[in-house]
Protein backbone atom coordinates (compact mmCIF):
# COMPACT_ATOMS: atom_id res chain seq x y z
CA UNK A 1 0.00 0.00 0.00
CA UNK A 2 1.17 3.03 -0.85
CA UNK A 3 1.87 6.55 1.38
CA UNK A 4 -1.06 9.17 1.90
CA UNK A 5 -0.48 11.80 -0.57
CA UNK A 6 -1.09 14.97 1.18
CA UNK A 7 -3.66 17.24 0.29
CA UNK A 8 -1.14 20.02 -1.79
CA UNK A 9 -0.23 17.34 -4.09
CA UNK A 10 -3.77 16.62 -5.46
CA UNK A 11 -3.29 15.95 -9.17
CA UNK A 12 -7.03 16.45 -10.54
CA UNK A 13 -9.43 18.54 -8.55
CA UNK A 14 -13.13 17.28 -7.39
CA UNK A 15 -15.15 19.95 -9.92
CA UNK A 16 -16.53 21.54 -6.90
CA UNK A 17 -19.04 17.62 -6.85
CA UNK A 18 -18.42 15.50 -4.18
CA UNK A 19 -15.06 14.30 -1.91
CA UNK A 20 -11.87 15.56 -3.68
CA UNK A 21 -8.89 12.88 -4.43
CA UNK A 22 -6.72 13.90 -1.50
CA UNK A 23 -9.30 12.85 1.05
CA UNK A 24 -10.47 9.85 -1.02
CA UNK A 25 -7.19 8.94 -0.23
CA UNK A 26 -7.41 8.94 3.41
CA UNK A 27 -10.85 7.43 3.66
CA UNK A 28 -11.28 3.87 4.61
CA UNK A 29 -15.04 3.73 3.61
CA UNK A 30 -16.39 -0.15 3.53
CA UNK A 31 -19.80 -0.08 1.90
CA UNK A 32 -21.97 -3.11 1.55
CA UNK A 33 -24.22 -3.72 -0.90
CA UNK A 34 -26.62 -6.25 -0.85
CA UNK A 35 -28.71 -7.97 -3.69
CA UNK A 36 -30.55 -11.29 -4.98
CA UNK A 37 -32.25 -12.51 -7.95
CA UNK A 38 -31.31 -15.95 -8.58
CA UNK A 39 -29.72 -19.38 -7.19
CA UNK A 40 -26.15 -19.72 -7.49
CA UNK A 41 -26.16 -22.41 -10.77
CA UNK A 42 -27.57 -19.38 -12.66
CA UNK A 43 -25.82 -16.50 -11.32
CA UNK A 44 -24.58 -15.42 -14.12
CA UNK A 45 -28.05 -14.71 -15.11
CA UNK A 46 -28.58 -12.60 -12.23
CA UNK A 47 -30.14 -8.93 -13.70
CA UNK A 48 -29.13 -7.19 -9.90
CA UNK A 49 -25.78 -8.06 -10.66
CA UNK A 50 -25.42 -7.44 -14.35
CA UNK A 51 -26.65 -4.10 -12.65
CA UNK A 52 -24.49 -3.48 -9.60
CA UNK A 53 -21.46 -3.96 -12.27
CA UNK A 54 -22.58 -1.15 -13.91
CA UNK A 55 -23.18 0.81 -10.47
CA UNK A 56 -19.87 -0.27 -9.47
CA UNK A 57 -18.17 0.99 -12.40
CA UNK A 58 -20.03 4.26 -12.33
CA UNK A 59 -18.32 4.44 -9.36
CA UNK A 60 -14.68 3.73 -9.78
CA UNK A 61 -14.88 6.24 -12.98
CA UNK A 62 -15.80 9.03 -10.47
CA UNK A 63 -13.64 8.24 -8.22
CA UNK A 64 -10.46 8.00 -11.59
CA UNK A 65 -11.46 11.62 -12.58
CA UNK A 66 -10.27 12.60 -8.84
CA UNK A 67 -7.34 11.55 -9.77
CA UNK A 68 -6.68 8.25 -8.30
CA UNK A 69 -5.52 5.26 -9.83
CA UNK A 70 -3.60 2.07 -9.50
CA UNK A 71 -3.38 0.53 -5.89
CA UNK A 72 -5.23 3.05 -4.68
CA UNK A 73 -8.15 3.03 -6.59
CA UNK A 74 -8.15 -0.65 -6.05
CA UNK A 75 -7.73 -0.44 -2.23
CA UNK A 76 -10.81 2.49 -2.24
CA UNK A 77 -13.22 -0.19 -4.51
CA UNK A 78 -12.32 -3.08 -2.25
CA UNK A 79 -14.58 -1.02 -0.22
CA UNK A 80 -17.59 -1.75 -1.97
CA UNK A 81 -18.52 -5.19 -1.42
CA UNK A 82 -21.43 -7.31 -2.87
CA UNK A 83 -23.53 -9.22 -0.53
CA UNK A 84 -24.52 -11.97 -2.68
CA UNK A 85 -26.35 -14.88 -1.61
CA UNK A 86 -28.45 -16.91 -4.18
CA UNK A 87 -30.91 -17.48 -4.04
CA UNK A 88 -31.57 -14.89 -0.96
CA UNK A 89 -30.36 -14.06 2.12
CA UNK A 90 -32.23 -17.13 3.61
CA UNK A 91 -30.01 -19.48 1.61
CA UNK A 92 -27.36 -18.38 4.40
CA UNK A 93 -29.79 -17.86 7.59
CA UNK A 94 -31.30 -21.35 6.79
CA UNK A 95 -27.71 -22.83 6.86
CA UNK A 96 -28.21 -22.90 10.16
CA UNK A 97 -30.05 -25.88 10.76
CA UNK A 98 -29.75 -27.00 14.29
CA UNK A 99 -32.12 -23.42 14.87
CA UNK A 100 -34.20 -24.09 12.34
CA UNK A 101 -34.96 -27.37 13.70
CA UNK A 102 -35.70 -26.00 17.39
CA UNK A 103 -37.84 -23.28 15.40
CA UNK A 104 -39.95 -26.20 13.11
CA UNK A 105 -40.29 -28.27 16.35
CA UNK A 106 -41.49 -25.13 18.18
CA UNK A 107 -44.45 -25.11 14.88
CA UNK A 108 -45.42 -27.19 12.27
CA UNK A 109 -42.59 -29.88 13.33
CA UNK A 110 -42.72 -31.55 9.96
CA UNK A 111 -39.28 -30.34 8.39
CA UNK A 112 -36.67 -32.15 10.69
CA UNK A 113 -35.55 -34.96 8.61
CA UNK A 114 -35.50 -32.08 5.73
CA UNK A 115 -33.29 -29.88 7.67
CA UNK A 116 -31.06 -32.92 8.26
CA UNK A 117 -30.83 -33.76 4.71
CA UNK A 118 -29.73 -30.18 3.65
CA UNK A 119 -26.90 -30.12 6.59
CA UNK A 120 -25.81 -33.35 4.49
CA UNK A 121 -25.43 -31.71 1.74
CA UNK A 122 -25.08 -27.46 2.46
CA UNK A 123 -24.57 -26.45 -1.19
CA UNK A 124 -28.17 -27.39 -1.90
CA UNK A 125 -29.41 -24.36 0.34
CA UNK A 126 -27.44 -22.16 -2.68
CA UNK A 127 -30.17 -23.87 -5.26
CA UNK A 128 -33.61 -23.30 -3.52
CA UNK A 129 -36.27 -20.93 -5.44
CA UNK A 130 -37.30 -18.48 -2.71
CA UNK A 131 -36.83 -20.58 0.13
CA UNK A 132 -39.21 -18.96 2.36
CA UNK A 133 -41.94 -19.30 0.05
CA UNK A 134 -45.12 -21.27 1.33
CA UNK A 135 -44.28 -23.27 -1.92
CA UNK A 136 -40.95 -24.56 -0.07
CA UNK A 137 -40.90 -25.65 3.48
CA UNK A 138 -44.84 -25.46 3.69
CA UNK A 139 -43.52 -21.50 4.58
CA UNK A 140 -42.08 -23.20 8.13
CA UNK A 141 -39.53 -20.79 8.78
CA UNK A 142 -40.38 -17.60 6.36
CA UNK A 143 -38.72 -14.29 6.62
CA UNK A 144 -39.46 -14.11 10.67
CA UNK A 145 -36.46 -15.76 12.34
CA UNK A 146 -33.39 -14.61 10.41
CA UNK A 147 -32.07 -12.79 13.94
CA UNK A 148 -32.66 -16.34 15.70
CA UNK A 149 -30.70 -18.21 12.42
CA UNK A 150 -28.10 -16.13 12.79
CA UNK A 151 -26.94 -16.19 16.40
CA UNK A 152 -24.32 -18.31 18.28
CA UNK A 153 -23.07 -21.64 16.50
CA UNK A 154 -24.20 -20.60 13.45
CA UNK A 155 -21.39 -23.13 11.21
CA UNK A 156 -20.02 -20.44 8.93
CA UNK A 157 -16.63 -23.03 8.56
CA UNK A 158 -18.97 -25.64 6.99
CA UNK A 159 -21.12 -23.11 4.78
CA UNK A 160 -18.28 -21.83 3.64
CA UNK A 161 -16.59 -24.65 2.48
CA UNK A 162 -19.85 -25.63 -0.03
CA UNK A 163 -17.79 -22.77 -2.06
CA UNK A 164 -21.02 -21.18 -3.39
CA UNK A 165 -22.40 -17.51 -2.66
CA UNK A 166 -21.39 -17.38 0.60
CA UNK A 167 -17.79 -18.48 0.03
CA UNK A 168 -17.64 -16.07 -2.77
CA UNK A 169 -18.67 -12.84 -0.59
CA UNK A 170 -15.96 -14.03 1.93
CA UNK A 171 -13.82 -13.71 -0.50
CA UNK A 172 -14.69 -10.08 -1.75
CA UNK A 173 -14.56 -9.17 1.94
CA UNK A 174 -10.89 -10.99 1.84
CA UNK A 175 -9.80 -8.16 -0.59
CA UNK A 176 -10.68 -5.44 1.86
CA UNK A 177 -7.43 -3.95 3.92
CA UNK A 178 -9.86 -1.35 6.23
CA UNK A 179 -12.50 -4.58 6.69
CA UNK A 180 -9.51 -6.61 7.72
CA UNK A 181 -8.51 -3.94 10.11
CA UNK A 182 -11.69 -3.18 11.30
CA UNK A 183 -12.42 -6.89 11.98
CA UNK A 184 -9.21 -7.09 13.67
CA UNK A 185 -9.86 -4.55 15.76
CA UNK A 186 -12.53 -6.67 17.28
CA UNK A 187 -10.26 -9.38 19.22
CA UNK A 188 -7.11 -9.77 21.09
CA UNK A 189 -5.07 -11.93 20.11
CA UNK A 190 -4.19 -14.93 22.29
CA UNK A 191 -1.09 -13.31 24.20
CA UNK A 192 -2.88 -10.04 24.78
CA UNK A 193 -5.24 -11.71 26.29
CA UNK A 194 -3.12 -13.80 28.62
CA UNK A 195 -1.57 -10.64 29.93
CA UNK A 196 -5.14 -9.17 30.15
CA UNK A 197 -5.71 -11.67 32.63
CA UNK A 198 -2.26 -11.66 34.69
CA UNK A 199 -1.24 -8.02 34.36
ZN1 LIG B 1 -41.43 -26.98 9.85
Amino acid sequence: MSDATPETTAQAPDGGNGIPGPRLRRLKIIVFFHYDDEAFSNREGSVARRHFAEFRWKIEQQIQARGVEGDELTRIMSGLIAIEPFYCIEAWTYQHTEIAKKICARGCGKHLDAFDAWARDRSMFDEVTKPWDPAALDGCLRKAHNVELTGPGFPAEAVWGTEKSFYETVDRMLTCPALLDALQRTYAAPAAQAASKHP
